[in-house]
């Protein structure tokens, strides 16, 4: 029996949410009426000349930063040529020798395992036009009617980041391109909307024997379009690439295509070579010179990466996944910072956000800038809290009022009548009538039996209709019950 182990390399294209697109002044929204946002440069026509977007160029860095690469102070322009209807020039400007960023690396947590993932490469290209093909069959081409073209996206600067095999599972894998969106997003360079094709992944696979040194033939499962898929599509890959090898059979270089309702990969067509497409430097346009004095003025504007704004979180004084799900929903991460700020101790601050502000949100089906919340709320409650104002059930009930806009953690604790006493003149007179209820408990523990202490508790909380605070209810029963 061989055992195996997967490899895995992963290629993310990025579209920018620059005003204009790469190479011309057209809009790059793609609005939804088709080839309104077109012009003789994203169309193609004869003599039009391209100019490169400075926007997209400083995006690129900054993204590239974000990866630590380096950047190369001079960067070439290739045409990258092939033939499909929704490429007008029947060409990509795309990169090839001396892409902007080279030889970066992405830290990953994975179940608290630090892996490093290599950056071979992030250059910068223009996304094609939309095909719908229409009659027939699946949408896909083959057995369409006939095709309808829509170029408002063609010529959208489009990025793309290229790791080194360095993946090894399909969980790491998800996690690297959750990874690379958080850090488009907290650029701000691109919307990174998977589902609607903003970011998207090729996703390459091989397996190879454990101990084996050379990489097995690897498949490329094109246009991967959530995280989701990106696991399934390499559990899937890596076990049909073993049934495959086991059978004695060979893994094809191919480009495979993920069929999201199957939960399969299928063939689509042998893999192409760069041969095959006839790189060139673009005649058109010049090297892109980017000083390093330019490149530092870039870094400047870098803004804190999740990554390190995890680490912030953690050092504040919560756990992993606490500051994972903060850093992942920003109205959260900044309330934390704020309540914490006031002085609400972090790790509460965490738990109540991450635990019942979530699960109310959820509840609501609203998100969290939908709610009434402040982070002088949280700070108010918790303070409420830990003055044993409030039980953590009380305080639930609280928060929901809060959340759903009834007043501050005081008003709503107040009109519902859910504030603890801890009076203790009220809860001794309690402690009084449940000890002369039960002489036999208290005997029990005059004798040293301290069993039916509990029970005690239980009786003067009820006596106090469960608003008592339980710590001053057991320190006064304590007193009381002492000979
Ligand atoms: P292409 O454009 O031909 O797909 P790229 O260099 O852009 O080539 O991307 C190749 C991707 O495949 C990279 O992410 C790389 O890490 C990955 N890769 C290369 N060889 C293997 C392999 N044997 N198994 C898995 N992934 C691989
Ligand atoms: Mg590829
Ligand atoms: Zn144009």
């Amino acid at each position: 029996m061989t055992t195996w182990e997967a490899v895995i390399g992963i290629e993310t294209h990025v579209e920018l949410s620059t005003a204009s697109k790469m190479f011309c002044a057209c809009r790059a929204d793609t609005p939804p009426e088709p080839n309104t946002a077109c012009c003789p440069v994203c169309l193609a026509l004869p003599g039009a000349l391209p100019v490169a977007n400075e926007r997209a160029i400083s995006d690129i860095v900054k993204i590239g930063l974000s990866l630590d690469c380096e950047i190369n102070e001079s960067s070439l322009f290739y045409r990258k040529s092939y033939f499909y209807p929704d490429l007008p020039k029947n060409y990509q400007i795309s990169q090839y020798t001396f892409p902007v960023c080279e030889n970066g690396t992405l830290d990953l947590d994975v179940d608290g395992e630090i892996r490093t993932i290599g950056i071979t490469r992030v250059h910068m290209e223009e996304d094609t036009g939309k095909s719908t093909h229409v009659g027939g069959g699946d949408g896909r081409i083959y057995d369409a009617d006939y095709t309808l073209l829509d170029f408002n996206r063609a010529g959208v600067p489009l990025v793309e980041i290229v790791s080194e095999p360095d993946i090894s599972s399909a969980k790491e894998a998800r996690a690297y391109g959750a990874e690379i969106q958080r850090i488009v997003l907290a650029l701000g360079v691109s919307d990174a909307k998977l589902e609607a094709g903003s970011m998207r992944f090729d996703v390459n696979v091989s397996v190879r024997p454990v101990g084996e040194t050379e990489f097995g033939t690897r498949t490329e499962t094109k246009n991967v379009n959530s995280l989701r898929s990106v696991e399934r599509t390499v559990d899937f890959e890596i076990e049909r690439q073993i049934i495959v090898l086991e059978g004695g059979g060979e893994i094809v270089l191919e480009t495979r295509h993920w069929n999201e309702n199957t939960g399969r990969t299928s063939s689509m067509r042998p893999k192409e070579e760069s041969e095959d497409y006839r790189y060139f430097q673009d005649p058109d346009l010049l090297p892109l010179e980017l000083p390093s004095e330019w490149q530092e003025a870039i870094r400047e504007t870098l803004p804190e990466l999740p990554a390190a704004r995890r680490k912030r979180f953690i050092t504040a004084g919560v756990d992993n996944v606490t500051a994972g799900v903060l850093v992942d929903t920003p109205a959260l991460a900044s309330m934390f910072e704020a309540a914490v700020a006031e002085g609400a101790p972090a790790r509460s601050v965490g738990i109540w956000l991450t635990g019942e502000v979530v699960a109310h949100t959820r509840r609501r089906a609203i998100a969290v800038s939908d709610t009434a919340l402040t982070s002088d709320h949280i700070v108010e409650l918790i303070a409420m809290i830990d003055g044993g104002e409030l039980s953590s059930s009380a305080a639930k009930q609280v928060l929901a009022g809060v959340l759903d806009g009834e007043g501050t953690p005081r008003n709503v604790a107040e009109s519902e009548d859910l504030l603890q006493v801890s009076d203790t003149g009220a809860i001794e007179e309690a402690i009084a009538a449940v000890l002369e209820a039960n002489p036999d408990a208290l005997d029990k523990i005059h004798a040293g039996d301290m069993k039916p202490f509990g029970f005690l508790v239980g009786q003067v909380m009820r006596h106090m209709g469960g608003r008592a605070d339980p710590k001053v209810v057991q320190s006064l029963l304590r007193t009381a019950t002492t000979p």
